[in-house]
């Protein structure tokens, strides 16, 4: 079976290479001739909108995925009339607009952030007269990584925006006291079969994830509970099939949705070596109709991103269960090139690893906050 993968960057590369074990084949499709996928697979260098570059590519595909949750949602809806699309398109459609995505929350009682769409400096006091300083102002399109987004926490910050207004519609979002951003990874069948990751802990430097902590620690089974209900909700409400990601604030106990990636997602990297089935291998079996592999965690994994630049590998490889992902992406500030995972069988395993790790891993960024318990480093 030959699956279409829209979008060639390393998820699509880790996708690929959980699936060759099971027979499957790739063709992947990518506006860039850089994209990584070329190392592996074939790979179709086309804009997602040139729909007889689609044509082309959909021929003899068993069906179509992503790895890109900013495909063109008339580039899915086209492939969809000649090959199954999976998520559907209508997933792509909640998760590409912070609007969509934060109505379909409450739509489906799952609590989340205050939020008010504006579209003019104008509305900009009114929704603040409504929501309060400290705010955060947000792109609803196409921001990723921190990117688009304006904290405002005082009238000077209201001042400066209001100088270079953005153009793109806009919502405003109350800005969370949170205590700590978690995330959860569901996936769903073709048959409606569900299974769920243990909730994992997220640290993001500058806007960009750093370090995932699985499972998150202090986790109780009410908070476990909550997040698979929230998530099931949302698999449900959109039919959806594949893997889920949702990313949580925790706030007072409870939790508040922060958005959705309808994709395999970085928060769970960790999967490959730290549960029984990986996201990837998981992702591939929901959309290809096969029954879903155990989520089951083993043990403590501390995933960490490597931005810009990577380590000496031999040093990092003589941790005991340490493991080296690298995405084959030239250097470049700011972009995600490769993850580590250290993986270990209790937490005071995982921190004792984590100490054996190489200076560059003994740097500020990559270092876990006193609070998150359980593992220091
Ligand atoms: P997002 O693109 O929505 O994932 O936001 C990127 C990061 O900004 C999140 O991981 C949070 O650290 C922070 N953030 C986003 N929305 C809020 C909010 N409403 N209140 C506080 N922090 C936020």
């Amino acid at each position: 079976m030959t699956i279409g993968i829209l979008g060639g960057g390393q998820l699509g590369y880790m996708l690929a290479l959980a699936g060759y074990p099971l027979d499957f084949h790739f063709r992947f499709l990518d506006p860039s001739p850089q994209a990584p996928v070329g190392r592996i697979a074939p790979r179709v260098t086309a804009e997602y909108t040139d729909f007889e570059a689609l044509d082309k590519f959909a021929h003899g595909l068993a069906l179509v995925t992503y790895e890109f949750e900013n495909v063109p949602v008339e580039a899915a809806r086209h492939l969809a009339k000649h090959v199954p699309v999976f998520p559907p398109p209508q997933a792509l459609e909640a998760a590409q607009d912070r609007l969509n995505e934060k109505t379909l929350f409450q739509k489906l009682g799952i609590p989340t952030t205050e939020f008010i769409a504006i579209s003019s400096a104008a509305e900009l006091d009114e929704a603040i007269q409504k929501l309060r300083l400290p705010c955060i102002l947000k792109t609803r399109r196409l921001g990723y990584d921190g990117k688009g987004q304006w904290v405002l926490r005082s009238p000077v910050d209201v001042a400066e925006l209001k100088k270079d207004f953005p153009s793109a519609p806009l919502i405003m979002e109350n800005f969370v006291d949170f205590t700590r951003e978690l995330s959860i990874l569901a996936v769903r069948g073709r048959s409606g079969e569900t299974k769920f990751y243990s909730l994992v802990e997220n640290h993001h430097r500058g806007g960009i994830l750093r370090l995932s902590l699985a499972p998150a620690p202090n986790l109780s089974p009410a908070l476990q509970k909550e997040a698979e209900d929230a998530a099931l909700r949302i698999l449900e409400a959109l039919n959806y099939v594949g893997v889920l990601a949702v990313e949580l604030f925790e706030c007072g106990g409870r939790l508040l949705a922060n958005e959705i990636a309808p994709r395999v997602h970085n928060s769970g990297h960790w999967t490959i070596e730290g549960a029984v089935t990986s996201q990837f291998e998981n992702h591939l079996r929901a959309v290809a109709g096969l029954p879903l592999g155990d989520t089951r965690t083993l043990g403590y994994s501390l995933m960490l991103n490597l931005i810009g630049e990577v380590p000496e590998p031999g040093q990092l490889l003589r941790v005991p269960d340490a493991h080296l992902h690298l995405y084959g992406k030239s250097l470049r500030p700011g972009r995600k090139v490769g993850h580590v995972t250290v993986r270990a069988d209790s937490a005071e395993q995982l921190s004792a690893r984590l100490k054996q790790l190489p200076g560059f891993f003994q740097r500020e960024e990559f270092c876990l906050p006193s609070r998150a318990s359980g593992v220091s480093k």
